[in-house]
């Protein structure tokens, strides 16, 4: 199992724990989170690693709905908005790299170039959330 997917999960079950803690839940028995495209995260494994944490928790054998976040981004210059495509992504990064370029300077890594103006100052308006939506629970 990747070892991204598993912290970003162990994230989302803190998350989750203390949300169930909060409502007085006796189970947990759906998630659901917003994942962006740009996290690079895949669906799968995260429900996967998910699974795994929550066991012998009050979430275990919570099913976790994934909804993925298509990425845009906003030129800084004429203010036009955009789709980022993943094929604009860097190809031969790994996970940590690319999620360091992500929160550093990620325009560097990154093909696209604003479509009005061609510029290249641009930041992103969706595509690196991670957010836990709603849950279900059982009091
Ligand atoms: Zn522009």
């Amino acid at each position: 199992m990747a070892l991204h997917e598993l912290s970003m999960a162990s994230g989302i079950l803190e998350t989750v724990l203390e949300v169930a803690s909060k409502n007085n839940a006796k189970k947990v028995l759906e998630v659901v989170v917003e994942v962006g495209e740009l996290t690079l995260l895949n669906p799968d494994q995260l429900s996967m690693a998910f699974n795994v944490l929550s066991e012998g928790t009050i979430v275990e054998g919570a099913k976790l709905k994934v909804k993925v976040i298509k990425a845009r981004a906003r030129c800084n210059a004429c203010n036009e908005e955009w789709d980022v495509g993943l094929g604009d992504l860097p190809t031969v990064v790994d996970h940590f790299t690319f999620l360091t370029c992500l929160t550093s300077d990620s325009k560097k890594f990154l093909k696209s170039v604003c479509p009005k103006c061609g510029g290249t100052d641009f930041d992103f308006v969706t595509g690196k959330e991670l957010v836990v939506k709603s849950i279900k629970i059982e009091k």
